[in-house]
């Protein structure tokens, strides 16, 4: 492994998986669609500093459905 992190994912008795954590295979959700999103951890960190919430309690959108929700939120 070429990372500092890597997941663990036990998936039987007899079966785990690990693989590392890097820049480029990082992926979320969307919130709203669930459309898969690759994700900069980088930018993610400097994120969650810039506004200290909570990484695992929020909700991420992809960039489609976060254009969607800033002209709702500037209509309403
Ligand atoms: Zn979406």
């Amino acid at each position: 492994m070429d990372s500092l992190f890597y997941v663990k994912t036990k998936i039987s008795d007899e079966c785990e998986i690990n693989t590392s954590v890097s820049c480029d295979n990082v992926y979320f959700r969307c919130g709203e669609c669930g459309a898969e999103e690759k994700i900069d951890l980088g930018d993610w960190g400097d994120f969650i500093t810039d506004n200290g919430i909570d990484a695992f309690g929020c909700q991420i959108f992809c960039d489609e459905c976060s254009k969607k929700r800033q002209n709702k939120k500037a209509v309403d």
